[in-house]
């Protein structure tokens, strides 16, 4: 049984970075992949979705071409092959270069198959069986499809195979009313697909703040995007070569015929087939690696990184992952994952940008929370751009001048957030940031202006 210093399972976000740097360490290491090198996020994720999302953008600003005054001669077409062609070169080309950087380093051995945990030091990767006094799990997740009445009868599509597209559905109904599906929802929309979103809930992004929420619900239906809210009993069942989306909404037909049917219900962690029982690693009730602050399991010598331990959904907080734990284990530097700030945007157009806590979970610590904010009708850039939806909120704390949060909707939002961000990690008072000159025109130009506007939250 080959001996290595460490195995990783899952080439997703942290594990690649993590090989390379113990291999560069001197380590031996061998990092275990069932499918594509890169995961989700390089695969059937971030990547191929911003990709689409561009596409979708330049799409939209053709048809808007003349607000600017520009003729573009004719009907905007959209060749979704060469849609679907951009985004695979860009896909393989991200995927190909990690790929390449794990085969060639030395100490590092990149292996395919699926990887289970025999025991805490030793994993079956297809038929090899390796040992190791430290095993990192990067399994990352998958869609979950929860059991939706007729769902057995019907054909339908999840992120990874909705990615595998290149025609155009005539009707796409998506079910989930989250990050995923309102990407997929205002990008097919643009591409010329009549889109329904379907949403169990009250309100688009239960997560966000209840005027963040308005804001997007408004600029989607604005596009066309037709949204059904409190949809409590969702079921599907087959109407010829159509999909029949039953549900039970506040206003709406009861039943919509889609021709296509993304669910984009949540994710689910890759731990069911992982053998996490026979190396005695505990998993909480959803299936998530339970580990510490630094992210090590129960077992020690078994650690958990990426979207498995739940502490994180993101491609960064993944990565970050990787940081704290080699930081620990290579550098002797405490770095813990209570010292992240929640961070993440939403690639709708405009796109959202957040960082830290929303209004409501501001109001929820019963501190004194002061809001400023203003509408990107107000914002010079936004208006020079053509792209004046949305708004921007920033949420601080009265007393000790502490920035709790930020929700910039508009352009640039997923790129605003950062100097947001950045002072909240600096601890520094929102008086530094409120004295800052920006520069104009910009949207990040406001982010003092607006702290100086601030007022008591309703
Ligand atoms: C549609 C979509 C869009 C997204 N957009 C963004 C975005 O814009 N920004 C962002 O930050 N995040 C985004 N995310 C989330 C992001 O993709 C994930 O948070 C990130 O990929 C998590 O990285 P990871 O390393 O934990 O897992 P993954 O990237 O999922 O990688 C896990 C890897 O482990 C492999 N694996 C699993 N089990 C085994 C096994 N038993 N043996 C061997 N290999 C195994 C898998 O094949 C996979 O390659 C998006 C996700 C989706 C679905």
């Amino acid at each position: 049984m080959p001996d290595y210093d460490a195995i990783i399972i899952g080439a997703g976000q942290a594990g690649p970075s993590l090989a390379l740097r113990l291999a560069g360490a001197g380590m031996k290491v061998a990092i275990v992949e069932r499918e594509l090198v890169g995961g989700t996020c390089v695969n059937t994720g971030c990547t191929p979705t911003k990709t689409l999302v561009a596409s979708a953008y330049a799409a939209h600003l053709a048809r808007h071409a003349g607000d600017y005054g520009v003729s573009i001669g004719g009907e905007v077409e959209i060749d979704m092959k060469r849609v679907a062609a951009r985004k695979d070169a860009i896909v393989a080309n991200s995927r190909d270069g990690l790929r390449k950087a794990l085969e060639t380093t030395p100490n590092c051995t990149l292996l395919t198959g699926h990887a289970r945990l025999l025991s805490p030091r030793e994993v079956e990767a297809g038929p090899a069986r390796l040992k190791a006094e430290r095993i990192f799990l990067n399994v990352g997740g998958r869609a979950s499809v929860p059991a939706l009445p007729g769902l057995d009868q019907v054909d339908y599509l999840t992120n990874t195979s909705m990615l595998a597209l290149d025609t155009l559905p005539r009707h796409l109904v998506i079910i989930g009313g989250s990050y995923i599906g309102l990407e997929f929802g205002q990008m097919y929309r643009r591409f010329g697909s009549t889109v329904t979103i379907v949403e169990t809930g009250a309100r688009l992004i239960q997560h966000e703040d209840e005027d963040v929420s308005a804001a997007i619900h408004d600029i989607l239906a604005r596009e066309g995007v037709d949204i059904r809210l409190g949809a409590t009993c969702i079921g599907v069942a087959k109407r010829g070569d159509a999909i029949g989306v039953q549900v039970d909404c506040a206003s709406g037909a009861p039943e919509i015929e889609a021709s296509h049917l993304l669910l984009a219900m949540g994710r689910r962690p890759n731990t069911d087939d992982l053998g996490l029982d026979a190396a005695g690693v505990a998993r909480d009730a959803k299936g998530y690696v339970s580990v510490d602050d630094e992210l090590r399991s129960n077992v020690p010598g078994i650690w958990a990184l990426g979207d498995c331990n739940g502490k994180g959904a993101f491609t960064h907080t993944a990565y970050n992952d990787f940081e704290i734990v080699a930081a620990n284990l290579l550098d002797k530097e405490a770095r813990r994952v209570s010292d992240r700030v929640t961070a993440y945007a939403l690639y709708v157009d405009p796109p959202l940008g957040r960082a830290g806590l929303t209004e409501a979970q501001a109001r929820k610590t019963r501190r004194n929370v002061l809001v400023g904010q203003r509408p990107m009708t107000r914002v010079a850039r936004a208006i020079e751009k053509g792209e004046s939806q949305g708004f921007m909120k920033i949420v601080v704390d009265g007393d000790t001048k502490e920035i709790l949060g930020a929700s910039i909707l508009g352009p640039g939002g997923d790129e605003v957030v950062h100097c947001v961000l950045d002072l909240i990690y600096a601890k520094a008072p929102y008086t530094v940031l409120q004295r800052a000159v920006h520069i104009h025109p910009t949207v990040a130009e406001l982010v003092p202006t607006i702290l100086g506007e601030l007022q008591a939250a309703r």
